[in-house]
């Protein structure tokens, strides 16, 4: 259930509604920004209150990951 070496799926919402997939592993979480670059939880992220905030250093579209490891867009 928790072996650090499996990968596992998961869901980007996105400020529009669209998801984009991601990809967490033993390296960290990632998916594809829409601007094209790729965002990976463990260099693009930082601690905030509640779980992560993920800036693409590209285009400036922010994410958030919660707890649970689900990650959406944050508006505005
Ligand atoms: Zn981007």
């Amino acid at each position: 259930m928790t072996d650090k070496n499996s990968s596992r799926p998961f869901v980007v919402t996105m400020s529009d509604g669209s998801t984009v997939p991601g990809m967490s592993d033993q390296n960290g979480a990632r998916w594809s920004c829409p601007c094209g670059r790729e965002v990976t939880v463990e260099s693009d992220g930082f601690d905030v209150t509640g779980g992560k905030r993920i800036d693409c250093s590209d285009c400036g579209r922010r994410y958030f990951q919660q707890p649970t490891g689900d990650v959406f867009e944050m508006e505005g």
